[in-house]
């Protein structure tokens, strides 16, 4: 299936010059999803996943039906002041200024074998903070797996000690 047909292009959304990629159109249709769980599926079956990780909120919409399919468990990463028990945080640069990122602490357990969902690669910035979460809970990333990457913003560059993989790819 040509999961790209499936994903809306917004021009100057949320602000001018940004082209953003809208998955709606692709969830909303049902086989496009079950195709899209299953791809992302069959690329993580063979790697021993103990548990998935997604960043709040497009990467539980990606992260957590592969969780399911597999059989292992999910765990959120949410912005600062959402997780209800103890936390861990990692900061990170934006284009202007910082964010943080958050997990519970007793989310992943040291040897996990851990792989990141997430519907798009841009900068890299979301993905590597989760990266370092992870590792400093004594998790290991074995997978990065993305709907859509942005190649022109080379966020793969951030990524280099990783295992990274997209379905659709916007030069
Ligand atoms: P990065 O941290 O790689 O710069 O940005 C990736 C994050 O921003 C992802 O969690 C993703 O949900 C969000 N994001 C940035 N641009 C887009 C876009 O065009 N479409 C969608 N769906 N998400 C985007």
């Amino acid at each position: 299936m040509d999961l790209k047909s499936k994903i809306r292009v917004i021009e100057d959304f949320p602000k001018k010059g940004i082209s953003f990629k809208d998955i709606t159109t692709l969830l909303k249709d049902g086989e496009a999803y079950k195709y899209l769980v299953r791809e992302l599926s069959d690329q993580l079956k063979n790697l021993n996943v103990d548990v998935i990780v997604g960043p709040e909120a497009r990467g539980f919409l990606i992260g957590t039906p592969v969780a399911y399919d597999l059989g292992v468990g999910f765990v959120p990463i949410r912005k600062p002041g959402k997780l209800p028990a103890e936390t861990i945080s990692y900061e990170y640069e934006l284009e202007y200024g910082t964010d943080l990122l958050q997990i519970h602490k007793d989310a992943i357990r040291p040897g996990q074998r851990v792989a990141i969902l997430d519907d798009l690669l841009a900068t890299g910035g979301t993905v590597l903070a989760t990266a370092k979460l992870i590792e400093q809970l004594g998790g290991q990333v074995v997978s990065i797996n993305f709907l859509i990457e942005l190649n022109f913003l080379q966020g793969r560059d951030v990524l280099q000690d990783y295992e990274v993989h997209s379905l659709v790819q916007y030069e």
